[in-house]
Formats: structure tokens, C-alpha cells, sequence
């Protein structure tokens, strides 16, 4: 239907025959004279309509906003002042000399321009989807898939479609399940990975694998997390971890350099889990924040200061120091709203010294803990902390991941609301992770990653008598303060892997229930195997800057895991109900 995509019409075409089709973006009538802003996939063509024409003109007069049209028209030169420099087909207009509705449109929901809340725009989806920022996300969406199929591809990788309808798999997640009609009473349970899937490709042969998979995790909802997501899934047989943290590199070096034509530097900057836990309290670091947290539990010690002596000195405690540079500008008030930040985050109140003038011990430093310390000590703290003048160090004591919490939520609150994150990519892995971590409630324990993840450990007894100091061959890829993805080498012997499920505390018989399929597949061999799994979603929200990752997903879920276009979950029929032989309680409740 036509012969050109509105913003290939450029100077070039003038007086040249066209056809072109798409939705009416904006209709003007300018007294006599009827401006149509078309818009197709590409972009923004004007049209002219003149009433020399009565029937075009008879046509054009009808047309709204929305209605989809096509046309034949002549392009001209736009007079003077009346040129568009944002978009290519800015220097012309086409004089119209025939044109159809194919489609009408009653008024639309909202126009693109229109601050709606999101509600609405999931509501109206269809509509929504037709605003430019959408469509040039998931146009990015799109290249970047298809430069990941490419450059796998081209590294010889397969392909491989794991199912959906499956067994609970081991992300640690609540499941969605499916009810079985053929065997009543049954459920399947859809992927949160595919995990074991791809382990037991692994064992058939298949060396290399991959997959832009559909994933599934029954999760409070968080701003970038979806019920439903996808995830791009790498396993690899007889590799090492650089095998696959070398590949990787390659890969986002290509995604980001072909989308957005930024070279990242190679290799990524690697931190371990325990250092990236002490100097920036948390395992996915923002490093575009200039400053960092300081353990000084050694320097305190003995300071006679019992809020800072006693943490100082017990196992999994620690005494924390953040230096917040003179440049964030921090005022009295401030400082309260940090330390009511930190109450909420469970601390107690938050100790801080304010640097006037350090060379001045005595009357430069202001803070309500100085009376406490001997000045000898707060001299080592304001050295190891590297304060200069102008500068506020805030203090947390106590158990190591309260204080890790509080200074790491700190650190990236500061940066955030005084503006001091640079404009940059700033990828970092994060490797070794513990293998184990004792459950803060049920004071079980459970992995880090997950279950099939190779332990670091001389003797298989380790897993069971050193089970909290056990690290892991793990990785994950952090950027600009988000995980992006993460994986490990994989246990490949049956023994490691029945100790690290005693270690979780699961009996024979579960093990057999929930993995003896996959137990049975390694007693016949397994190479030595790894992998990783990135948020795919997550990649594009942060290479399109959107705020949701609910902007890069064409139909995504709400805050409240449902679907406000199709209203998914809905009610099912009696009869379906009784089909699959399951009996809902609380009828009454929607
Ligand atoms: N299956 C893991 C996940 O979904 C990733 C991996 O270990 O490959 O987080």
C-alpha cells in the first residue's frame, strides 16, 4: 500500500509521485487548508490538503485524530519558517492528490503529550503503544535481541526451547502453578529458570546453550521486577569461569557499543563479595557514587566508647565509617533526615562528626560522640577515612549487615538526592560469593545463589562442618547499581550435590521428590559446566533510560501482578473448575 515510510521523504522526492500510510498523529485546519501529521513505524510525515480537490477535500474534512489512512500524494518544499529540524522529513509537505480511510478511530483514551498515570496507560495499552518512546524501546528491545542471537550464534551456540509447563525449580521464589485436568489433583509449576534444564542439556552433550526465555516468580512486585520476565540463559560445558566472564564482556561490549555507541572499557572491573560488602554494603555497587563505606572496627576497639567498643569486637560485627564530601553540601537538616533514614533502617540513631577544620582537633570537629573518644583515635578515623575539610563522616556499629545496610542505603540516598552520581556505565562483577547464608527468621540455611552453584571446599565434609565460611564459584554483573545478571560453575558430581541439600536441611526423601529426576541424570555423567542468566528487561529499561521496566515490556503486569488490559487473573467458569477436579474456598471474594 505504499511506496515509502513517512520520514524517508526528504528534499529528494520533491515532485516525485508517493503513497504513503499510517495514523493521523495531529489534523489542523488552517481555514481552507486541511495539515495532517501522518505517522507510521518510522516516523512523522506532513500532508497538505487543499480544497481545489471537493471530494479529497470532502474526505480530509472528516478525518480525526488516530483514524489510519493511506494517500498518493507530491511532496513539496515547506515555505519558508515552516521547517521541522527534528524530524527528516522536516523540509517538505505532501500535496495530496488522492486519498482513503481504511480505519476510523473514535476519540482516543489520552493524548501521548498527556502526563497520564499508569493505570490508565496499561488500561489503554493499545493506544499507549503507538507513543514514539514506546515504540523506540522495544525497537531496542528488538536489536538487541537480535544482536545477542547473532553473536551467539556466531560463537556457535544453540538455541534450545525448555518447557513451561514444568516441575518447581529452585530460584527460591513462590511458583506460579497450572492445575493438571488430565491428572486431577496435580500441578505443574512454571519455570522461574531454566536451570536444571539447561544443566541436563549439559550431560546430553549439547556444549553450548542458549535461550531468550520466559521465566516466572510469584514475588512482591518492586519497580523493576515483573511476574513474568525474560531471561537471557548462557550454559557452557568443559569451561572455567573467565571462559564465560570473557564471553560475556564480549557480548555487552558489542550491545553497547551497536546501541548506544559507547565503548565500554575491557576487561570489567572485579570486586569480591566480602570486599564489595565493606566498602560499599552491598553486592551490587553503584560506582558511579565517588564515595565509599571504611571499616574502622580495629581503630575502636578499645575507644572506651561502648556503642562503638563492643561491635568492635564481636564476631559478624563491625564498626562502619561513610565520609560524605564537602560538595553534597550537607545541612543540620539534612542530618536529620539521614538519621531518621537510618532509624527506619533499623539503626538506633546515627553517630556522625562533622569536619570543620580537622587541623584543629580541639575546636574544628563537631559531633555529639567527640566527648567519648580520645583524640588520638578520632585523629586515626579521620585519617583512614581520608576526611578533609568540609566533609561529615556518619558511623554505624553493630551486627555487620545492619550496619552494611544502613551505610550502603546511606551512600546511594546521599548520591542521589545531592546529585552527585556521574553520568557514566559503570559495570562491575562481583565474584565469590558465600554458598550458604542463615536465614535472618527461620535460621535455616539457604544459598546465595542457588543450590547447583560449586562450593570452594577441600573436602566434601566442608559443606556440612564450615558451611557459613564456604564461597562459591560464582559471578554476578552489576551496572550503575543494578544486577543485571548473574551465574556460577555448577556442581557436576552427585556426592557434592546430595551434601549441599543435606546442608539446606532437605531429608532423602524430598530431595528425591523435588530433584530425583535431575539427581538420576548426573549419576550418568556430567561435564564440568557453568553458565549465567541476565535480566533482559532490566538491560533495556537501563540502555532506553526508562524509569518502569513496565516501558520496555509491550504488555506488562501492574504493581499488583495482573493484567489491567485483559483484567488477567479472572474468574473461571463452574465448569472449567470442575474439569480439573480443584474446589475454590472463598468464592465470595474477587
Ligand atoms: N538460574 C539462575 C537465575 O535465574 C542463573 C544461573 O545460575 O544461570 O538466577
Amino acid at each position: 500500500m505504499r511506496t515509502h515510510y513517512c520520514n524517508e521523504i526528504d528534499e529528494s522526492y520533491i515532485d516525485k509521485k508517493i503513497k504513503v500510510c499510517g495514523w493521523v498523529n495531529k489534523v489542523r485546519d488552517h481555514g481552507g487548508v486541511i495539515f495532517i501529521d501522518l505517522r507510521d513505524i518510522k516516523g512523522l510525515l506532513q500532508l497538505v490538503v487543499n480544497p481545489d480537490n471537493k471530494n479529497i477535500f470532502n474526505i480530509a474534512e472528516s478525518i480525526r485524530n488516530e483514524f489510519i489512512i493511506s494517500i498518493e500524494g507530491t511532496p513539496r518544499k515547506r515555505p519558508e519558517g515552516s521547517e521541522n529540524e527534528k524530524i527528516i522529513s522536516g523540509k517538505v509537505e505532501v500535496v495530496v492528490s488522492e486519498i482513503n480511510i481504511l480505519s476510523k478511530a473514535e476519540t482516543p483514551p489520552f493524548q501521548f503529550e498527556d502526563n497520564v498515570n499508569e493505570d490508565i496507560r496499561l488500561k489503554y495499552r493499545v493506544h499507549d503503544l503507538k507513543n514514539s518512546k514506546m515504540q523506540e524501546n522495544l525497537i531496542t528491545r528488538n536489536k538487541v535481541a537480535t544482536l545477542i542471537r547473532n553473536f551467539l550464534a556466531k560463537e556457535e551456540f544453540l538455541e534450545i526451547e525448555t518447557p513451561i509447563l514444568t516441575k518447581a525449580t529452585p530460584e527460591g521464589a513462590r511458583d506460579y502453578l497450572v492445575p493438571s485436568r488430565v491428572n486431577q489433583g496435580t500441578f505443574f509449576a512454571l519455570p522461574q529458570s531454566p536451570q536444571l534444564f539447561k544443566q541436563m542439556l549439559m550431560m546430553s552433550g549439547y556444549e553450548k546453550y542458549y535461550q531468550i526465555a520466559k521465566c516466572f516468580r510469584d514475588e512482591d512486585l518492586r519497580a523493576d521486577r515483573q511476574p513474568e520476565f525474560t531471561q537471557l540463559d548462557i550454559e557452557m560445558s568443559f569451561i572455567t569461569q573467565e571462559d564465560i566472564i570473557s564471553l560475556i564482556e564480549k557480548l555487552f561490549y558489542e550491545i553497547f557499543i551497536k546501541t548506544l555507541d559507547v565503548k565500554l572499557s575491557l576487561p570489567i572491573a572485579r570486586i569480591s563479595y566480602k570486599e564489595s560488602m565493606e566498602r560499599f554494603g552491598t553486592d551490587r555497587p553503584d560506582l558511579r557514587i565517588p564515595f565509599e563505606l571504611c571499616t574502622i572496627s580495629n581503630l575502636v576497639e578499645d575507644c572506651g566508647f561502648k556503642v562503638f567498643s563492643e561491635p568492635a569486637k564481636k564476631i559478624n560485627h563491625k564498626v562502619s565509617a561513610l565520609c560524605i564530601p564537602r560538595k553534597a553540601n550537607l545541612s543540620r537538616k539534612d542530618i536529620d533526615t539521614y538519621t531518621d533514614y537510618a532509624i527506619s533502617r533499623g539503626s538506633k540513631g546515627l553517630a556522625y562528626i562533622k569536619c570543620n577544620d580537622i587541623s584543629d582537633l580541639e575546636k574544628g570537629l563537631q559531633s555529639p560522640i567527640l566527648k567519648f573518644i580520645d583524640k588520638k583515635i578520632i585523629e586515626k578515623i579521620l585519617i583512614r577515612v581520608g576526611a578533609e575539610n568540609g566533609d561529615i563522616i556518619f558511623f554505624s556499629a553493630g551486627p555487620s549487615n545492619l550496619a552494611n545496610n544502613i551505610l550502603g542505603g546511606l551512600r546511594e540516598k546521599i548520591a542521589i538526592d545531592k546529585n552527585l552520581l556521574s553520568e557514566s556505565w559503570k559495570f562491575i562483577w562481583v565474584t565469590d560469593f558465600p554458598m550458604f547464608e542463615r536465614d535472618a527468621e527461620s535460621k535455616k540455611l539457604k544459598c546465595l545463589h542457588h543450590p547447583f552453584t560449586m562450593p570452594i571446599i577441600e573436602n566434601n565434609s566442608d559443606i556440612q562442618n564450615r558451611s557459613e565460611e564456604v564461597l562459591s564459584c560464582s559471578y554476578d554483573l552489576v551496572l550503575n547499581g543494578t544486577e543485571l545478571g548473574g551465574g556460577s560453575i555448577r556442581v557436576n558430581d552427585k556426592d557434592v550435590q546430595n551434601e549441599i541439600f543435606k546442608a539446606l536441611g532437605l531429608k532423602d526423601n524430598e530431595v528425591d521428590e523435588k530433584f530425583g529426576f535431575f539427581m538420576n541424570a548426573l549419576k550418568y555423567g556430567c561435564p564440568p559446566h557453568g553458565g549465567i542468566a541476565f535480566g533482559l528487561d532490566r538491560i533495556i529499561m537501563l540502555i532506553t533510560k526508562s524509569k518502569s521496566i513496565r516501558d520496555v515490556i509491550a504488555f506488562p503486569k501492574t504493581q499488583t501482578a495482573s493484567c489491567s488490559l485483559t483484567n488477567a487473573p479472572s474468574i473461571i467458569s463452574k465448569d472449567q473448575i470442575n474439569e480439573l477436579g480443584i474446589k475454590i474456598n472463598n468464592k465470595d471474594k474477587k
